[in-house]
């Protein structure tokens, strides 16, 4: 029933909305069609609580319930671009850290081929499936776990994408990137820099890209 209530949320008059929100990302300096194409195409007001829905099209970060916000689409979609890569770069298993509300994922599922995404709190990962599964994508898995450890039995990943603000650069995930692989992260306390990570065989190298805040990447025990 609920399903059926958040599927019959996802046509109509946001296509337009999406639009309008991939051309004020494009004049903020976002430049992939892929992802701007993703951006236009997607709902986003079926990923927040229905009492914000006015502001779904808003270039902010909202509230989404257990202290945990949607990110900024604007993060949302530098993210996407950087995982991309240039072209060449192999897409075709990713890996992302933080589902939440499962936005940034649907814009992930339309640009690659398969994405994995874990997160920590259960009840997070059950209302991002339902809006995944509304919005009839089926290249995702979901793990309820604790991202600091990746997903080794999916590993190796062609990039990985973390959306939350990890105190440190968890070990498993650049453990688990294919060579050449990326790692996007926003690295810090209060306030991150966000990081692109690339694997060179048993070397890294660290690109820096701006500074961004995020919910931080909480060590350990799952909700
Ligand atoms: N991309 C998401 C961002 C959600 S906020 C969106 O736009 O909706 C970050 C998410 O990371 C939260 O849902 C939080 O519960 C999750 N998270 C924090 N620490 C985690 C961990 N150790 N493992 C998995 N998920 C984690």
């Amino acid at each position: 029933m609920k399903n059926n209530i958040i599927k019959s949320r996802v046509g109509g008059k946001s296509k337009r909305s999406g639009e309008l929100l991939a051309q004020k990302l494009q004049a903020e300096g976002i430049t992939n069609p892929k992802v701007l194409q993703a951006i236009a195409n997607s709902p986003r007001h079926i990923f927040i609580p229905e009492i914000l829905a006015h502001k779904a099209y808003d270039n902010t970060a909202l509230p989404i319930g257990q202290g945990q916000t949607i990110s900024q689409p604007y993060i949302v979609a530098k993210m996407s671009e950087l995982l991309l890569g240039k072209k060449g770069d192999r897409t075709s298993s990713i890996l992302e850290i933080g589902t939440g509300s499962g936005y940034q994922t649907s814009i992930l599922a339309q640009i690659t081929d398969k994405v994995f995404s874990v997160e920590r709190i259960k009840a997070l990962q059950f209302q991002a499936k339902r809006c995944l599964r509304a919005m009839d994508l089926h290249n995702i898995s979901m793990k309820h776990g604790d991202g600091w450890k990746g997903w080794i039995s999916k590993a190796p990943f062609d990039a990985i994408i973390v959306t939350a603000g990890a105190s440190s650069v968890p070990e498993a995930l650049l453990e688990q990137l294919v060579d050449g692989g990326r790692l996007i992260i926003p690295v810090g306390e209060q306030t991150q820099i966000l990081k692109i990570i690339t694997r060179q065989g048993d070397s890294y190298n660290e690109e820096q890209v701006e500074a961004v805040r995020f919910v931080p990447l909480v060590p350990g025990d799952l909700l």
